[in-house]
């Protein structure tokens, strides 16, 4: 059993992203944890920050349940996730507090200024993680991990830069066996369906998930997929661990490095 954290911006970003992958993981017996740094605190224009966050983390922690997940929050606020010193050494804590060998989180490239800020923290921090000088400055602090976990990157929202280039998977997940769990865990995130509609102009965000997974699909020719690219820089794992544990449901597009 190995252990993996799925961690990205905000509650739903996992489930929309990668739900049907963790749902897969979790078939296989492996012990996951899924981590957003806000609680979606400017997802609401009817309920205040502190309302929807309540709401939201509620939400997150019923989804993850669902794969028996555990969730947590890092307790930043929306828009104002920043690649600086502080939040580098949180999130670096987050790691060696999860352990985990393998860490799925937020393209670097993506619409959104925190999915892109989150993606690079925590990139640096698998880096951190292992070293022990890097002191997180927390009173309880856990040791440092024993290794750089691999590192892999969701898609971006609609597979695409902030300037609208397409951003190509390295493989997909064949989710067509978990796809109603990955339904079902975004359907827990039932705050965001009202806030979708009227900040985004999206009618149904579970519909909208359903196309975009099949979108991911129709690149194989199976009917829903989630892309993942593997991060290979320097020092990091170069395996493709993921792709190994899933056997046959990770379809390569591009060439292993
Ligand atoms: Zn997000």
């Amino acid at each position: 059993m190995a252990k993996i954290l799925a961690i990205h911006a905000h509650p739903d970003d996992v489930e929309f992203l990668a739900g049907g992958t963790m749902a897969l993981l979790a078939g296989l017996g492996h012990d996951l944890t899924i981590a957003t740094f806000t609680p979606g605190d400017c997802g609401s224009k009817q309920l205040d920050a502190e309302e929807i966050a309540a709401v939201r983390r509620q939400e997150a922690a019923n989804a993850a349940a669902r794969i028996g997940a555990r969730y947590l929050c890092l307790e930043m606020r929306d828009l104002a996730i920043f690649d600086d010193d502080g939040s580098r050494r949180q999130v670096t804590e987050v790691l060696r507090q999860a352990a985990p060998d393998l860490v799925l989180t937020s393209s670097p490239v993506d619409y959104h200024c925190d999915h892109e800020a989150a993606s690079a923290l925590v990139r640096d921090a698998c880096f951190a993680a292992p070293a022990p000088n890097y002191a997180t400055r927390i009173e309880w602090a856990a040791a440092p991990l024993d290794r750089i976990p691999h590192l892999y990157f969701m898609d971006p929202v609609e597979g695409k830069d902030p300037e609208g280039r397409v951003v190509a998977p390295d493989f997909v997940v064949d989710i067509a066996a978990t796809f109603a769990e990955k339904r079902a865990m975004l359907a827990e995130h039932a705050s965001q369906r009202i806030w979708l509609q009227q900040h985004h102009g999206t009618d149904n965000y579970l519909d909208e998930m359903e196309r975009w997974t099949r979108a991911r699909g129709a690149l194989v020719g199976v009917e829903y997929a989630e892309g993942f690219r593997q991060y290979r820089g320097h020092a990091y794992p170069q395996s493709g661990l993921l792709q190994d544990w899933l056997g046959a449901s990770a379809i390569q597009l591009a060439p292993r490095g």
